[in-house]
């Protein structure tokens, strides 16, 4: 290594940083798109929908408007009492307008808080399989994450009893999502009560609670953690559009937190950021403020895409599934095929199967390992229901050529 090349290098903290597998994985179908490969996609978390029309035209009167100038660092006044009173509305959840912090998407909130509370050597507990992006904030900041990991069998969900064994004195935080992604899992009210059981016992302990799926949930009521009062310092409450009105693009997430958080985040994102798109801002105003009956047309029409693809993989042999109540994505226990062929490809492991499935079947799937289960595969069925079916039909058809 030459004296400029030490010098010019990326930073460790960047070195120790996974490249996103379902960025990686979209990146791998591009490539054999590009080759005139027809790929189908059921690898990416976001709706297939277009953000509804009434959203778009509060953007567009946003410009005419003039929101085109820096704003408070937390967010506009009027969007936080928006967002208050969605806590309010939606889950019951008292906030002030400084205990929310509006940021350019839930995984900066994410981030915001998980930079701001975890020293090095800090231990994050986290339930897989978990959505990649917890692990990776948790390693830039220095922070140790602690997988606690639940089968297929309890339904991906950690119980009380495992969160309790998984407490020590350097536990700081806990992050978890429900709906969860990659599991489609919902949490429960009774199973998030005794996880609350466990957490007023541990006052160090703060925990995320990421509910941007919140409104894609087949069981009918959505529970917070932060709903139980004797928890509710201790919980910091993640969400925003991206999900619920189909705004992946527009960048915007909010959390609602105990004051010396939100303080913390704002201090934090006003060196980072300062803060999301103020054209973003106004529109969120209109979707939060909106009756959420909005989204359920999306939301009835992700169940039936559920259905179609669990009843698809049903027939299959060697595919276990549970019932996913939540978000779009069904993560099957595929280790069946562990140690079977086909032509050159041996599969051993649920990434070489995603290989397979994306090079035989021309399905972009995600490997489990990038959860933290090495035994799934997730498949996302944000897609209609005609390319679904047709990706069930590949991906039957190679799995069947295994033996
Ligand atoms: N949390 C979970 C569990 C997600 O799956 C995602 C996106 O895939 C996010 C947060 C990020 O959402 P946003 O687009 O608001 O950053």
């Amino acid at each position: 290594m030459t004296e400029l090349t030490a010098r010019i290098h990326i930073a460790d903290r960047i070195n120790r940083l996974e490249e996103s597998a379902t960025i990686a994985m979209a990146r791998k179908s591009r490539e054999l798109v590009a080759k005139g490969i027809d790929i189908i996609s059921l690898s990416l978390g976001e709706p297939d929908f277009n953000t509804p029309d009434f959203i778009k035209e509060s953007a567009k009167r946003a410009i005419e408007n003039n929101y085109t100038k820096y704003m408070a660092v937390n967010g506009y006044e009027d969007l936080r009492e928006a967002v208050c009173n969605k806590f309010l509305r939606d889950n019951n959840l008292v906030y002030s307008t400084d205990q929310i912090v509006v940021s350019t998407g839930a995984k900066q909130s994410i981030a915001n808080v998980v930079m701001s509370l975890i020293d090095p050597g800090d231990e994050v507990i986290v339930p897989a399989p978990y959505w990649v992006t917890y692990v990776e904030i948790i390693k830039m900041a220095g922070g140790i994450p602690v997988i606690v990991r639940a089968g297929i069998d309890s339904d991906f969900k950690i119980t009380a009893e495992q969160f309790k064994n998984a407490i020590t004195e350097k536990s700081r935080m806990m992050i978890f999502s429900s709906p969860c992604n990659p599991t489609g899992s919902v949490y429960s009210e009774l199973e998030l009560r005794e996880l609350a059981a466990v957490l007023k016992h541990h006052e160090g302990v703060i925990v995320i609670s990421d509910e941007i799926y919140e409104h894609i949930n087949f069981t009918g009521k959505h529970h917070s953690l932060a709903q139980f009062p004797e928890v509710k310092e201790q919980v910091v409450t993640v969400n925003g559009v991206s999900k619920a009105f189909a705004m992946t693009g527009w960048r915007l997430g909010y959390m609602g937190a105990p004051n010396w958080i939100a303080e913390a985040c704002t201090k934090m994102q006003g060196q980072f950021t300062s803060g999301a798109c103020s054209i973003t801002q106004r529109a969120a105003i209109t979707a939060l403020e909106a009756d959420p009956s909005v989204t359920r047309s999306m939301r009835d029409e992700f169940l039936k895409r559920r259905d179609l693809v669990l009843e698809r993989l049903s027939n299959i042999e060697g595919v276990k599934t549970n019932t996913p109540p939540g978000a779009f994505y069904v993560f099957p226990d595929i280790s069946s095929y562990f140690g079977k062929s086909a032509g050159n490809h041996t599969v051993k492991n649920a990434s070489d199967l995603s290989l397979y499935l994306l090079e035989q079947a021309n399905v972009a799937v995600v490997t489990g390992t990038a959860f933290g289960d090495p035994d799934c595969i997730r498949i996302s069925y944000a897609a209609s229901e005609i390319l679904l079916t047709e990706a069930m039909n590949r991906i039957e058809r190679a799995l069947n050529q295994l033996v």
